[in-house]
C-alpha cells in the first residue's frame, strides 16, 4: 500500500447513538498527578510517581532542566565520580523519568485552579486535570543585569558558592551583595580563594549580626562599601570586575578570576498567588514535609527551600513529595 492511501481493512470508529467516536488524535488531559516544573525536584517526583503506577504528567515549562542547564561542571551530585556537565545531568534525569512512563510536555503553565477538584492546570492551548499536583517551579537567582554577567555565566560568573567554590582555588573573587547569602558565600569561599572582595551597594550590611561579625573578623574578606558592579570583563572567562562608587562615581578595577552574585533569589510562584499560601518573600509554605495548605497540592525543591538550594536536596524533596502524593491518593 502506498503511503497516504486508506487501508480498506482498517475499522473506522464513527461512534454510535450511545457511544461517541474516540478520537485517537485527541490529547490526553486527565492524569492522576501533574508535576509543574522539570528541574531535579520535578523529574525525581516524576520517577517516583510513575513507579508508584500513577498516571503522571510533567509540564516542564519552555526551558526544561532548571538552573543546572546554565551550569557547567557539577562535582557535587553523588554518583558521578568524575563530575558531570549540568545540561548532561538534566538530560539523564529526563530520559530516566520518561523511561519510567511519565508523560513530559514542554509547555508553560499560564494558570491554575486549586480551588476545586480535580485541580486544573492550564497552558495557553490546553486544560489538564489531576487529583494531585506537585509544584517544582524552582527559584531563580536575582541578576545584576550586566552584559558580561550573561556572557561569562558558568565561566567565572556564578550564583552558588557551594556548587562552584572549589573551582576557584587560590584566586581572587568578587562577591556582590550584602545579605545573609552574600556573607555566607563570602565566608564559604575563603576556604578556596586567596582574597574575597565583597561589594555592597550601601554602607551597612543587611546580613544578621553574627554573620557580619564572622566576616569582619576574616582577614581574607575585603569590604567595598557604597559600590556597585559596573562591568564584568574577560576573554573566554572572567578576568576583571569594574566597580563604581555610588557617591562620587569613581571606578575601581579588580583583577579577579570570578564573581559570585548573591543578591537574593526569586521563587517562581506568581502563578500560585491567591491559590496557595506563600511567605512574605513569595516562597511556597509547606507544612508537614511537602504538603501545602491546599490538600492535594504539594511542593518540592527551591520553590519552597531557600536554605539548601542544592540539586541533590531538590531531588530528595521531589522523592518525598511523590511519596506524600502516593499516600494522599491512596487515602482519597
Ligand atoms: P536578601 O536578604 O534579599 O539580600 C539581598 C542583598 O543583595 C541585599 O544586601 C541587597 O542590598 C542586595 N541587592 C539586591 N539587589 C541588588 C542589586 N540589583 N544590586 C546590588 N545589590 C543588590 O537576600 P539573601 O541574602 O539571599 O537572603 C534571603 C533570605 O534567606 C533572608 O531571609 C536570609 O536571612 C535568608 N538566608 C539565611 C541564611 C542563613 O541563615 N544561614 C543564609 C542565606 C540566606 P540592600 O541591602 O541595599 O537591599
Amino acid at each position: 500500500m502506498m503511503a497516504g492511501t486508506t487501508d480498506e481493512t482498517q475499522v473506522i470508529d464513527r461512534g454510535s447513538k450511545d457511544q461517541p467516536p474516540t478520537n485517537p488524535n485527541k490529547k490526553k488531559t486527565k492524569f492522576d498527578v501533574i508535576i509543574i516544573g522539570a528541574g531535579p525536584a520535578g523529574y525525581t517526583a516524576g520517577i517516583y510517581s510513575s513507579r508508584a503506577r500513577h498516571d503522571t504528567l510533567i509540564l516542564s515549562g519552555i526551558l526544561p532542566g532548571g538552573q543546572l542547564v546554565n551550569t557547567t561542571d557539577v562535582e557535587n551530585y553523588p554518583g558521578f565520580e568524575n563530575g558531570i556537565m549540568g545540561p548532561d545531568l538534566m538530560i539523564n534525569f529526563r530520559k530516566q523519568t520518561e523511561r519510567m512512563g511519565t508523560t513530559i510536555i514542554d509547555d508553560e503553565v499560564v494558570n491554575v485552579d486549586f480551588k476545586h477538584k480535580p485541580f486544573k492546570v492550564l497552558t495557553a492551548s490546553e486544560e489538564y486535570q489531576a487529583n494531585a499536583v506537585i509544584i517544582c517551579t524552582g527559584a531563580n537567582p536575582r541578576k545584576l543585569g550586566l552584559v558580561g554577567e550573561k556572557t561569562y555565566a558558568g565561566k567565572g560568573v556564578s550564583y552558588c558558592a557551594t556548587c562552584d567554590g572549589p573551582f576557584f582555588r587560590n584566586q581572587e573573587l568578587v562577591v556582590a551583595g550584602g545579605g545573609d547569602s552574600a556573607i555566607e558565600e563570602a565566608t564559604f569561599l575563603t576556604k578556596f580563594a586567596s582574597t574575597i572582595h565583597l561589594v555592597h551597594r550601601r554602607d551597612k550590611l543587611r546580613a544578621s549580626k553574627i554573620m557580619q561579625e564572622r566576616a569582619f573578623a576574616d582577614k581574607k574578606i575585603k569590604f567595598y562599601w557604597n559600590m556597585t558592579v559596573e562591568e564584568i570583563i574577560g576573554n573566554g572567562k572572567v578576568q576583571k570586575v569594574i566597580l563604581k562608587d555610588t557617591k562620587n562615581e569613581e571606578k575601581t578595577t579588580l583583577d579577579v578570576g570570578g564573581i559570585f552574585v548573591a543578591i537574593g533569589h526569586e521563587p517562581n510562584t506568581k502563578l500560585f498567588t491567591n491559590q496557595i499560601e506563600l511567605d512574605t518573600q513569595g516562597y511556597v509554605v509547606v507544612k508537614e514535609n511537602t504538603k501545602t495548605n491546599v490538600e492535594g497540592v504539594f511542593a518540592a525543591g527551591d520553590v519552597h527551600d531557600h536554605r539548601y538550594r542544592q540539586a541533590v536536596t531538590a531531588a530528595g524533596m521531589g522523592c518525598m513529595a511523590a511519596i506524600d502524593v502516593d499516600k494522599y491518593l491512596a487515602e482519597i
